[in-house]
């Protein structure tokens, strides 16, 4: 699908998986923008935050001045989407005495959640609103232990909340930017479109 009005969207270029969120971006017709610096951040409508290692992107935000930028716009309404360890990065509070980082989000998620035998796996799990089938990759996933009554869960596994939506925050314990399934970002292009809409 191309859409008939582009839009720009950014993935955070600090670590983790960014190259395949910006071909699904790409896919679906949009601009990407790849994020490092605050300045960046004025060209785009929207913010991916991929997976990776959330200690170290947290570090590199404060490190590149972002972190304080990132949060003022999305307390003001700007799109982010966080996969694995941007779901980690948006959390209010990480289990376990961690210092949280951008304290966006009404959730406590826990880390590494599904253990070392299952340090990564691919199961189906319906998604509210976006598919009855989306192909879930984990890979030391986190999950969602607690969340605010006006964070709409999206999707469980085994009893776990792993996806989740709280107004123009949405975020997936695991990846689907590994899979050839575009669904999801799609959701997340039509939270950008609006919030784009809004502003005009
Ligand atoms: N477990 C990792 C963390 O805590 C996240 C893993 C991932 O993003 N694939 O940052």
């Amino acid at each position: 699908m191309v859409s008939e009005k582009r839009l720009n969207i950014g993935v955070l270029n600090v670590q983790g998986a960014v190259s395949e969120h910006a071909e699904f971006v790409r896919s679906l017709g949009d601009n990407v923008v790849l994020v490092k610096h605050p300045e960046d951040l004025d060209q785009i409508d929207g913010l991916i935050i991929p997976g990776g290692e959330s200690t170290t992107i947290g570090k590199l935000m404060d490190k590149y001045q972002l972190s304080e930028t990132v949060r003022e716009k999305a307390n003001k309404g700007f799109p982010l989407f966080g996969t694995c360890a941007g779901l980690i990065l948006l959390a209010d509070e990480i289990e376990g005495n961690e210092k949280a980082h951008l304290q966006l989000m009404n959730i406590t998620v826990n880390r590494n959640s599904f253990g070392r035998q299952r340090e990564s796996f691919e199961t189906l799990l319906a998604v509210n609103g976006v598919a009855e089938d989306f192909p879930a990759v984990f890979i030391r996933a986190p999950h969602i232990v607690e969340f605010a009554a006006d964070v709409n869960v999206l999707s469980e596994y085994e009893g776990r909340v792993v996806a989740a939506q709280q107004g123009n925050l949405l975020v997936t314990a695991f990846h689907p930017e590994l899979t050839e399934d575009m669904r999801i970002h799609r959701h997340f292009r039509q939270i950008v479109d609006n919030y784009k809409k809004a502003q005009q």
